[in-house]
């Protein structure tokens, strides 16, 4: 099974990658030739289950990357807690 990634990029307001050059202050393309709406935040997808996170701040979606990318990595079979772990 190949390992699970779930890298973090900028997206626009209609949700695709932003892979241009922004300023990192007001999201507005560096380049006034490119056809880049602005970025508006950040967000990451799961390689293996497709589940997405986004935020405005990569602050704020690194640490769920983070905790989500722990649920894969911790599937090794042990004692399966009984209810609910809340
Ligand atoms: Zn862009
Ligand atoms: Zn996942």
């Amino acid at each position: 099974m190949p390992r699970t990634t779930m890298p973090v990029t900028g997206v626009h307001a209609d949700g695709t990658a932003c892979t241009h050059q922004v300023n990192q202050r007001t999201g507005r393309p560096k380049d006034s030739n490119s056809d880049c709406p602005g970025r508006t935040g950040y967000g990451a997808t799961c390689s293996a289950c497709g589940e997405t996170v986004t935020n405005y701040l990569k602050l704020l979606v690194t640490p769920e990357v983070t905790k989500h990318l722990r649920q894969h990595t911790s599937t090794a079979p042990q004692a399966e807690p009984t209810g609910e772990a809340k």
